[in-house]
């Protein structure tokens, strides 16, 4: 009996020392990883980038998994990676982010990465943007696309498969299934960059973003979708065909806003936050429209500056002593995005909005028979 009193007491005191050393230890450890080397200062191809992302889940293997989720007409990985704070295997809202849909968007991809880096490796500062949210990033969406803007032809937009006449690619952000092919004629050209496919989701780059989607809405946990472009300087949101507001238009001004501030603050960028439709007119087919269709609440695309400091607009090409301070301007804009969205999501309000039936019917008119069918085309991506 006295030993046994001994013991819990014994137990007690080294308790406390031990798991502050282990603490210690533990907090050592983070610090003493080297993570590979994020260069600004140069755009990166396709292996660069797979690369990176497989050094960076070696070192940092607790919170950063790599999965390949499809591959492309030219036999290209389209590699996804999953962060989390590597703490809580808990079921967190997920916050889902592609970019370079667009091929000829160079800064896009490296500011994916950059995103990565600022969560897995500066995850001391940035912690909150994984408290109660884990991120899945498609880095590079297009890879076929984006090689051949870089090798043969940089104005290349669209994916690599051969289309008639002799023509090749699809307009990824056409080839959604929301009011696919709805908008211009040249939507159905197979010759224009503009084409939208010989059907929604006819391209693999496309099925794999709405696999995702579909995952994250079936659990419910589907909360912000953001997609990269350049290089309008505005933030769109839904609806991009179809005139009619969202049922939560202000929600989504409110975080456009709040990030076109920070960037104005910061580095004097305007951007200018607008629904896509205002901005463009009817545009069938694209990712944004359909991932809040779907059921993420919010949903955003991200056109990032395109413009030199010295005031040149460069659009797509920025020459590479500009790379670094438009990643890390597009940076601030994102990390206020996610901070608003997580202030007006906090873990006690339901994620699942249900759709606005109205809006829904006026958003897709054509289509309303089509979800049925791609639903049975699913097939889980996760393993
Ligand atoms: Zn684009």
């Amino acid at each position: 009996m006295w030993k046994a009193l001994h013991a819990i007491i014994w137990l007690a005191a080294i308790a406390g020392p031990l798991a502050e050393v282990e603490a210690r230890v533990s907090r050592r450890q983070v610090r003493h990883r080297s993570p590979p080397h994020l260069g600004l200062d140069k755009y990166m191809s396709y292996e660069d980038i797979m690369q990176y992302l497989e050094q960076l889940s070696r070192v940092y293997s607790d919170r950063l998994e790599l999965h390949d989720v499809g591959r492309t007409f030219e036999k290209r990985e389209l590699r996804i990676a999953k962060i989390s704070n590597g703490i809580e295997p808990s079921r967190k809202k997920v916050i889902f982010m592609d970019a370079a849909l667009h091929a000829r968007e160079w800064t896009t991809p490296i500011t994916a990465l950059y995103v990565i880096h600022q969560l897995v490796v500066e995850s001391r500062e940035n912690a909150y943007l994984l408290a109660n949210t884990d991120w899945i990033i498609l880095p590079l969406a297009n890879p076929d696309g984006y090689e051949y803007s870089r090798n043969t032809n940089y104005w290349w937009r669209n994916t690599r498969t051969p289309n008639t006449n002799n023509c090749y690619g699809t307009n990824l952000n056409r080839n959604f299934g929301l009011g696919w092919g709805e908008g211009l004629p040249i939507f159905r050209d197979p010759c224009n960059e503009n084409y939208a496919g010989t059907g929604p989701f006819s391209e693999v780059e496309a099925r794999v973003v709405r696999d995702i989607m579909h995952k994250l809405v079936d659990e419910k946990v589907g909360f912000m979708y953001l997609s990269l472009h350049t290089a309008n300087r505005s933030i769109f949101y839904p609806w991009v065909n179809e005139p009619s507001p969202i049922h939560n238009n202000h929600e989504h001004e409110e975080i456009a806003q709040y990030a076109a501030q920070k960037i104005l603050w910061s580095t004097g960028t305007i951007i200018k936050p607008s629904q896509g439709y205002k901005y463009g007119g009817r545009i069938g087919g694209t990712s944004v429209d359909y991932a809040f269709y779907m059921g993420f609440p919010l949903s955003f695309v991200f056109e990032m500056s395109g413009m030199g400091k010295n005031g040149v607009e460069y659009r797509f090409y920025p020459p590479e002593q500009y790379i670094r301070p438009l990643v890390q301007e597009s940076w601030i804009g994102i990390e206020a995005m996610v901070k608003k969205a997580i202030e007006k999501y906090p873990s006690s309000r339901p994620l699942h909005i249900p759709v606005n039936h109205k809006d829904a019917v006026n958003a897709a008119p054509s289509n309303r028979g089509f979800f049925g069918n791609i639903y049975e085309k699913f097939t889980s991506i996760f393993d």
